[in-house]
């Protein structure tokens, strides 16, 4: 009998497959199997991805395998193995560390199968609504595919994506088939569940990262065998081996959080098309606000565009009026009123609370004031483990908010020791502060990562407000997502432009996303006789191009002439972009070894004609030059051929006996953030 080669990512910082023999008495073993392998001196977990019979060409001795995990049947992960190859070799990624995300968190031997409460309520079915004729026709669009197809669903806030998506379920069911309902972590709220808990019942399953083990552990299972029918999750349930998937949804596609940004990077949108053309099932993608790299794809015909222009039962969409706030700040002072509010939004918050609707105020910035300065010197206070300036909170702290160090507020200037120390900007503590004053009878909440420390605390905070325990909401891009509360009628954006000058090519398009997304949660819902949903947009930069095409609330006509900008460039999404992070606590090795990397890649650049396209820029100080005391370098390559790029950065990065121990390389492919 000939031997048998098994080709096994090992659970391991190794870049590519080990061989091992097969003994003879597990011969049937097959790809997809888990097993145990000899690993040094130790075992190690590995993942099978294909058997041969041709022994490798190695001068070392072949190991056996040691056992099948008889656990998880070969089959559960088959499907999956292309894949997790992928991903491994797309993101620079060792093999078995992707592939050991599949697994549960537990055995199975520990499941429980009683649940104390279940995370999933019991609710009275609901019976879906019939569709509106946009609606309509999107969803027969959609449904036409049932091979792979990526589907773009461009709905403005309220237009009814949410009902296509539990239509397309639907259908998906009736035919005998899965699910896969993909969301950004944090909109991964109740009011969502409950939606789809209403319509299909016992079967979905939940994955997201604030559930227990138990409770994860036991979804994984009801997906695989088939106990349950649609998986709703974060971006990690991508990795859940669901059998029979006949859709995949990503909703809010456009959010950046869908990009892991340590370990694996990978973007749950495009692992999600990939996983679609495996599967070879269709995959929507939908949004208000499309990220520019599905728009161009849909511009290119790669995406089938689908549009919602109008919102469900001729609500209109929220009226937008801008405040110039360098005009408005006389008149607010001779009203007594802190800069940031204006009359107009005073009167409007005025005039919401006697009309008992609700009001929302969105600030993007945490904290009492934006950072600390004296006057007399100018020295502000920086964080002493990064390059960030601290922030003052309630309670006299300054924080960081990159790495939680914090210090009393200590007022006398310690450089200069003479002047004091002022704070400097508005954040939302200091905005809920001024409300409670201006309106001393409204029920005011804020929610932003001080207050909200968990899904729990999230959770309460939209019953409150759902429940209109709460007249006048503060909050960061928490409350800007996908939230739905039929009585806010007023959506004030205290200070549009945070956010607006980051050193990012993408800092518009976020932005822009950002304030459609926020005013989006304005008067959803009118019943005859109220009014419609009112935004008050103020910035100090009334005549931007941001704030002039969101106030048009015309996203496209942004999208375009942004898109514009990009190709000049030869930005995302039409270059593609890899970047390199060099880190460690010893600035001069970072330093170096950023340098030496830069060197390799013109050097690399030089050896082949096929490179001239490739761009390396830097090595420069990462915009944050230091993070919890580790020094940041970075470099970034730049291509018009994505497939060019990559193989160069595969070179690159093919050796890395030559780093120093202490410093560490980072590979980003399509980086989302290049702070
Ligand atoms: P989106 O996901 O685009 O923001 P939703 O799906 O949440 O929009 O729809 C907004 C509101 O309209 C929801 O309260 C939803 O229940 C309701 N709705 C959606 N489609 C219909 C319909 N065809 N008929 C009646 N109400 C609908
Ligand atoms: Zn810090």
């Amino acid at each position: 009998m000939k031997s048998l080669y098994a080709q096994v990512a090992v659970v391991a910082p190794i870049k590519g497959l080990l061989t091992y023999l097969v003994p003879q008495e597990l011969s049937t073993i097959k790809p997809g199997a888990i097993v145990s392998v000899p690993l040094g001196k130790r075992k190690s977990r590995g993942f099978v991805f294909a058997i041969t019979e041709t022994p490798p060409a190695t001068e070392f001795e072949i190991k056996s395998l040691d056992s099948i995990d008889a656990e998880y049947p070969a089959e559960i992960f088959a499907p999956k193995l292309k894949w997790i190859q992928w991903l491994a070799e797309y993101y620079f990624h060792p093999i078995g560390m992707v592939a050991d995300s599949v697994l549960p968190p537990l055995s199975k031997l520990q499941k429980n199968t009683t649940r104390k409460r279940s995370p999933i309520p019991d609710f009275p079915p609901e019976a879906p609504f019939q569709l509106n004729p946009e609606q309509h026709e999107a969803y027969h669009a959609i449904a036409a595919d049932s091979g792979f197809q990526t589907h773009l669903l461009y709905g403005v806030t309220g237009s009814g994506k949410t009902e296509v998506y539990l239509h397309l379920f639907d259908k998906v069911l009736a035919a005998g088939k899965t699910g896969l309902f993909l969301l950004p972590e944090i909109s991964l709220t109740p009011q969502l569940v409950n939606r789809f808990a209403r319509r299909f019942g016992s079967r979905i399953a939940l994955l997201h990262s604030q559930l227990t083990d138990r409770e994860r552990t036991q979804f994984w299972w009801e997906m695989v065998q088939g106990e349950k029918q649609i998986l709703i999750g974060a971006r990690s349930a991508l990795f859940c081996p669901v059998p029979n998937l006949g859709l995949i949804v990503v909703d809010e596609e456009h959010e950046s959080s869908f990009k892991q940004e340590e370990k694996l990077k990978y973007h749950g949108r495009d692992a999600a098309i990939m996983l679609a053309k495996e599967m070879n099932c269709p995959i929507v993608l939908g949004s208000a606000t499309p990220s520019f790299e599905s728009w161009l794809n849909s511009e290119k015909g790669k995406f089938k565009l689908h549009r919602l222009v109008k919102r469900v039962g001729d609500v209109q969409l929220p009226e937008m009026r801008i405040v110039d706030l360098k005009k408005s700040a006389t008149r607010s002072k001779e009203l007594g009123l802190p800069f940031w509010m204006s009359e107009a939004l005073h009167t409007e918050l005025q005039s919401n609370l006697e009309n008992n609707f609700q009001s929302a105020l969105f600030l993007n910035r945490r904290g009492m004031s934006q950072s600390v300065i004296c006057p007399a010197c100018g020295y502000t206070k920086e964080c002493p483990n990064c390059d960030i300036k601290l922030t003052l909170h309630a309670h006299n702290h300054l924080v960081c908010h990159y790495c939680d160090y914090h210090e009393s507020y200590k007022s006398k200037c310690s450089d200069c020791h003479e002047g004091t120390l002022e704070p400097l900007g508005i954040g939302t503590e200091s905005v809920e502060t001024e409300i409670k004053k201006l309106f001393p009878t409204a029920r005011v909440l804020r929610v932003d990562r001080d207050e909200i420390q968990n899904r729990i605390d999230l959770e309460n905070a939209i019953e409150q407000v759902e429940k209109h325990q709460v007249d006048i909401l503060i909050g960061t891009q928490m409350i800007a997502k996908g939230l739905d509360f039929p009585n806010l009628k007023l959506v004030g954006l205290v200070l549009a432009d945070v956010g607006f000058n980051l050193p990012d090519f993408r800092a518009g398009e976020r932005a822009v996303q950002l304030i459609l997304q926020m005013s989006g949660r304005a008067g959803r819902h009118r019943k005859e006789n109220e009014p419609n949903g009112v935004v008050i947009l103020q910035t100090f930069n009334p005549d931007s191009e941001i704030v002039q095409m969101a106030s048009q609330s015309d996203y496209e006509i942004f999208c375009k002439y942004d898109l514009k900008n990009r190709e000049i460039f030869s930005y995302p999404p039409y270059g593609k972009m890899i970047s390199f992070r060099i880190q460690s606590r010893d600035l001069d090795k970072s330093q170096q070894t950023a340098r030496m990397l830069s060197e390799r890649c013109f050097n690399l650049k030089d050896k082949s004609e096929s490179f001239d396209q490739i761009q390396v820029l830097g090595p420069t100080e990462s915009p944050i030059a230091k993070i919890r005391n580790e020094f940041r370098f970075q470099i970034i390559l730049k291509a018009n051929n994505a497939s060019v790029l990559h193989r160069f950065a595969k070179i690159v990065l093919q050796n890395e006996k030559w780093i120093p121990t202490m410093v560490k390389l980072y590979a980003d492919v399509d980086p989302m953030n290049l702070l």
